[in-house]
């Protein structure tokens, strides 16, 4: 047997005796837990059910509307608004799974629980530069998803054949979103085998779709069209960039959620091979999130870590900065020109 697959083996042996041994079970998504990040919490969930193994979903905050409808969403607490039973979860749990984020710092405050509970930690995550905090690591950057990542762990588990419609449902919406309805370069024939399995369990694709890119709000139309209009296209630089303001998201009755994606819109702009969004938080003052897509080999992640205390994929990327956008968007005016031989 190669090293990987004895490596791999160990460790799919580990996470069985740490699930058999378990009594408390906790699972935690990252901050703003987006549909890779809720699918693949909720298909553990259901899969730990299945196996007469309860556990408790614990989300720093709250997710977007438009994945409520993901099987299991109503047992998810939130730390934001129920701190007191999100903490007294924690401190009796043993085993904690850390989902779809690499770095304790993705989940804001939540960590310092996180810290105290003495639980074992597993990592199961598909991004960059996995920081040292968990007993049992599953980390491959090259998998699309974190859902496409934890089907195979059941897989090698032996719980395929406990694979049901719901389970299933939860995997695809994670494929789905990840891989920008599988257009994404991390798409493999893989990925569609495995899509192929999901789609035998019966589960409504087109409802899942459906739901997720098809139920806007007329906040989030209008948000989109605001940030449409702000486009600034940076022709040297095969770059453009689209801004929030607060006083217009307030204006347009914004809701978590409604800016999702918008980046995307920017590298459809022919010839766009870096864009970036900019939004003011509406809740806490100076504070702005960064967006970053790229198409190619431009590093959005190292980027977004050099530049806006971010971090992500080569290709998606996040970060924040503190002051407005105006401000913001000159620290990015600042610093891309020293990235031109990677963008043109
Ligand atoms: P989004 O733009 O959708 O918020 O994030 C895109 C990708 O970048 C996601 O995979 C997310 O995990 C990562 N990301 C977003 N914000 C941050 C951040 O502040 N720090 C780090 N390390 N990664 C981020
Ligand atoms: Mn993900």
């Amino acid at each position: 047997m190669l090293i990987f697959e004895i490596m791999k083996f160990e460790k799919i042996k580990k996470l069985k005796e740490l699930i058999n041994d378990s009594k408390s079970i906790v699972i935690i998504p990252h901050t703003s837990p987006d549909g890779d990040a809720i699918g693949s919490c909720l298909a553990l969930f259901n899969m730990l059910n299945t196996i007469n193994k309860t556990s408790q979903i614990i989300s720093p905050n709250k997710a977007p509307d438009f994945l409520n409808w993901t099987p299991g969403f109503d047992n998810i607490i939130y730390f934001d608004s129920d701190e007191k039973k999100c903490k007294e979860s924690l401190l009796k749990s043993d085993l904690v799974f850390t989902l779809d984020f690499n770095d304790l710092n993705r989940i804001g405050e939540l960590n310092e629980f996180v810290e105290k509970s003495n639980s074992k930690i597993v990592m199961i995550d598909h991004h960059q530069n996995p920081k040292d905090y968990a007993d049992l690591v599953f980390s491959e950057p090259k998998t699309g998803s974190t859902c496409e990542l934890l089907y195979e762990i059941f897989e090698s588990i032996g719980l395929e054949n406990k694979l049901n419609k719901d389970i299933s449902s939860c995997l695809y919406l994670g494929i789905m979103t990840d891989t920008g309805s599988f257009q994404f370069s991390s798409v493999t024939a893989r990925t569609h085998e495995i899509i192929s399995n999901l789609l035998s369990k019966k589960i409504d694709h087109n409802k899942i779709y459906n739901k997720v890119y098809n139920d806007s709000s007329e906040s989030r139309l209008k948000v989109l069209g605001s940030a449409l209009n702000s486009l600034t296209h940076i022709k040297e630089l095969n770059t453009v960039f689209m801004s929030l303001k607060r006083e217009e998201l307030e204006r347009f009755h914004y809701k978590k959620g409604d800016s999702e994606g918008i980046v995307n819109y920017g590298l459809s702009l022919k010839g766009v091979v870096f864009c970036a969004i900019f939004i003011e938080d509406t809740i806490n003052d100076n504070n702005v999130k960064i967006s970053f897509r790229s198409i190619g080999e431009f590093p959005c992640n190292l980027y977004a870590e050099k530049n806006f205390s971010g971090g992500g994929h080569i290709n998606a990327s996040g970060g924040r900065f503190d002051g407005n956008c105006e401000k913001a968007i000159e620290e990015f005016l600042k610093t891309i020109p020293k990235y031109k031989d990677k963008l043109i």
